[in-house]
């Protein structure tokens, strides 16, 4: 009788516990991507207002730590609408024998960094205003200026493609003063001849036994050439093997290579910041020689993407990607017509 009791009382828990557990993951899951950019702008500018901190800088950071924990395995997906990262050791100080340290003054402590943002006396590692206020409180220390922040983010990561990188997702939040940006184009307008199919890790004739990084996508001289995303230029010039070649970093960290370019448009130059859509270049056959060199194959767009993992970065195949905003492109001017 008693065991069946206490098994009664232990199935209740459970059943009254278990709506506690899952509703910050129901909650995000039932949200459509409009109400969670909605969230994470709110959390931002919360902690703007707490710190002095631009919501620019917090939105760039959360940004590229999401792209982190989507290309690490070491890190757990996030719960809530935060990306950004502290371990244990960080959080709660190397020190600490309790790692889940939750109290604000023993974590201080022990030399740990996390605080208590939402003000409930607890500083949690894995609640959204805590993480957010904890990393402007380590900024605000800096300064808030853009060279402050490099510096700041310098220290964050002790890498410069790590700083570039941040900085640029900052000036492009700043330009646009949204965070929904997350459209794509493909770089070619539809009504101009143009056919690529996969080659992806093909054998190259020139440089050497590399494999081919990228897809081809063969059109005519001087077809224009347009960013596929939002994103800062991050590389303009000359390339001994890509030609006249430009590089754009995108909000997800990706760098696209646009490579055998004729020239590049007007305006377009290192640190500009461009959408989806926009005219960067125009089709070629430069490269393989000295700076000028061109017609040893003919024209076409090489376009290549590559993905930064906060260590190294990696090529990955563009073709699907290149596919799905073909396809996009075809439906929107369908809708249109
Ligand atoms: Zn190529």
């Amino acid at each position: 009788m008693r065991l069946q009791k206490i098994i009664v009382l232990a199935l209740i828990a459970v059943f009254v516990s278990l709506p506690l557990v899952t509703y910050a993951a129901d909650q995000k899951a039932d949200l459509t991507s409009e109400q969670i950019y909605e969230k994470r702008m709110d959390l931002y500018k919360k902690v703007e207002t707490l710190t002095s901190v631009p919501w620019q800088y917090l939105a760039a950071v959360d940004t590229y730590e999401r792209g982190l924990r989507r290309a690490l395995n070491d890190r757990p997906k996030e719960d809530g609408f935060i990306s950004i990262y502290f371990s244990e050791n960080e959080w709660a100080g190397s020190l600490n024998p309790n790692k889940q340290d939750t109290h604000p003054l023993s974590i201080q402590m022990f030399g740990g960094i996390g605080l208590d943002g939402d003000g409930d006396g607890v500083a949690d590692r894995l609640n959204d205003e805590d993480v957010l206020y904890t990393l402007a409180h380590q900024f605000e220390q800096y300064g808030v200026s853009e060279e402050d922040f490099r510096i700041a983010l310098w220290e964050k990561y002790k890498r410069d493609q790590s700083v570039r990188i941040v900085h640029g997702h900052a000036l492009v939040y700043e330009k646009f003063d949204r965070l929904d940006l997350n459209d794509h184009a493909f770089p070619m307008p539809l009504n101009y001849n143009y056919s690529y199919k996969n080659t992806w890790g093909d054998r190259r004739g020139w440089g050497g036994r590399r494999i081919h990084e990228g897809t081809d996508i063969f059109a005519g001289y001087n077809v224009p050439i347009r960013a596929t995303a939002y994103g800062r230029v991050e590389i303009k010039g000359w390339n001994k093997y890509g030609g006249w070649r430009i590089g754009i970093r995108d909000l997800d960290n990706i760098y696209h290579y646009y490579a055998h370019l004729s020239g590049f448009e007007k305006g377009i130059e290192e640190g500009s910041i461009v959408a989806p859509g926009d005219v960067i270049g125009y089709c070629g056959s430069s490269g393989y020689g000295k700076p000028g060199t061109q017609g040893k194959f003919p024209p076409h767009l090489h376009y290549g993407m590559y993905r930064d993992n906060g260590r190294l970065e990696w090529s990955f195949d563009p073709y699907p990607s290149l596919k799905q905003w073909e396809r996009k492109a075809y439906q929107d001017r369908k809708k249109k017509k």
